[in-house]
């Protein structure tokens, strides 16, 4: 099968309709630049109730998805040759921009979803990765799941209209993007920065890296403290600077909560 391929196993594939209603991602399953193949764990259930989950060993709240369906889920999958198999779990690693690249030039990701509790410890040994989407707790690993296939697939050639818009986004060069603005040029009494339509690129470019500076300092001041940074041509500009840009308060009048 030409295309990427993901292979899911969930319990609740119908989750998976949202991927039907992406825009890109959506016309990227049209051109068959993607192939989303579900793999609904109830029909490898056990018994006439095509049992999937059971009570934890040694008591305690919730159900756990008994190991046998996965495995056998697992098992009916065809491997292709550069395939990973990802766990959905809030205990992984947290995803990063870094592990979609990666992930973008194989051939195949398989996806295990818990749902409940989780998972029997047993099935961990499937995975080559285990990812968690941030420190929260969802119900199920089918949001996880979307995220990494929405993420992946914008990366892949012939998803966006203009590739060069993955040049500069956020988190890709670990500095969040630099603030854009369309027509009106003024709304509501704010006029887009002259700059912008001053038509002069060499200081678009550098307004818009001085801006994606400044953001990163105000919002996320942890992707810059990095020592890439410290080394960086506007390193002295930050080290200026950086207490008085993380002060500054954002949007309208909000703040951002500090991580206890
Ligand atoms: N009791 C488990 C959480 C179970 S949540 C624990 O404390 O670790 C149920 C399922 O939802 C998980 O098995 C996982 O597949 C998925 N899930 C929940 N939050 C997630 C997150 N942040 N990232 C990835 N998967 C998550």
């Amino acid at each position: 099968m030409s295309g990427f391929n993901f292979d899911v196993i969930t319990l609740f594939p119908k989750a998976f309709e949202l991927i039907n209603n992406l825009g890109v991602i959506t016309k990227a399953l049209d051109k068959n630049l993607i192939n989303v193949n579900l793999h609904d764990l109830r029909e490898y259930g056990e018994g006439s109730y095509r049992q999937v989950d059971d009570k934890p060993y040694g008591g305690g709240a919730g159900m756990v998805l008994k190991p046998e369906p996965i495995y056998k889920a697992y098992e009916s999958i065809r491997k292709l040759p550069k395939s990973k198999t990802l766990l959905m779990t809030p205990q992984g690693k947290v995803l990063k921009q870094k592990d979609l690249a990666r992930w973008s030039s194989l051939d195949q990701i398989i996806i295990i979803c818990g749902q409940y509790e989780g998972f029997d410890e047993r099935i961990r040994c499937l995975a080559d990765e285990e990812i968690s989407i941030g420190d929260y707790v969802l119900s199920g690993g089918e949001i996880p799941a979307i995220s990494i296939i929405n993420g992946l697939t914008r990366l892949l050639p012939g998803t966006l209209g203009d590739p060069e818009s993955l040049v500069d986004e956020s988190h890709n060069s670990s500095l969040l993007e630099y603030p854009h603005y369309t027509r009106p040029l003024i709304f509501k009494d704010m006029k887009v920065p002259e700059i912008l339509v001053s038509g002069n690129h060499k200081e678009i470019n550098s307004w818009r890296r001085q801006k994606s500076i400044e953001r990163t300092l105000e919002r996320r001041s942890d992707l810059i403290s990095n020592e890439n940074y410290k080394k960086s041509p506007e390193s002295e500009w930050i080290n200026k600077n950086f207490y008085q840009l993380i002060n500054v308060q954002k949007g309208n009048d909000f703040h951002y909560y500090p991580d206890w």
